[in-house]
């Protein structure tokens, strides 16, 4: 692995856009939602299978750009085995850092997903890697559909146990 963090990314980037994870459909979702991104033209949707608490099952597909497919992939291998409600603290840290809200060195739960950090400094492609976060919450919440220009996004309203 690479110390410097721009190679890492670059990395990280091409890794899951040619062996993406948790690519595909799962049988039986108990959740999913679709996202889009009109800025860029992204598409995708994220299925979740809760067991209870415990995401259990979770797959993603579409069509998008390398940093939202690298996104939602990370995103699906960070959140699989997770409660609910890690896994939503993790989608509020990613959407915080992703926009310069969170220094990744104040978060315990962040791990490899800091590779976005850098994110931030290119506002044209933070809405590519957030979509896959913002649906997965949509999911959560069981809204249908998200997209990274509408005021009803759920990442605009708080997260309860809805
Ligand atoms: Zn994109």
């Amino acid at each position: 692995m690479s110390a410097d963090p721009k190679a890492l990314y670059q990395e990280v980037i091409l890794d899951h856009n040619r062996k993406p994870r948790n690519y595909g459909l799962l049988d039986h979702p108990s959740h999913h939602a679709e996202g889009v991104n009109p800025l860029c033209g992204d598409h995708i949707n994220v299925a979740l299978d809760l067991a209870g608490d415990t995401v259990a099952g979770i797959a993603f597909q579409g069509e998008s750009c390398a940093i939202c497919k690298a996104s939602a992939s990370l995103m699906t291998v960070a959140v699989k085995g997770k409660s609910r409600s890690d896994a939503q603290t993790l989608i509020h840290e990613f959407v915080d850092m992703a926009t310069g809200r969170l220094d990744v060195k104040n978060s315990q739960h962040i791990g490899r997903l800091a590779v976005f950090s850098g994110i931030s400094a290119l506002p044209m492609r933070v809405k590519c890697a957030i979509l896959p976060w913002h649906t997965l919450q949509a999911a959560f919440n069981a809204v249908p559909s998200t997209s990274t220009e509408d005021d009803a996004d759920p990442m605009h309203t708080p997260i309860g146990d809805a």
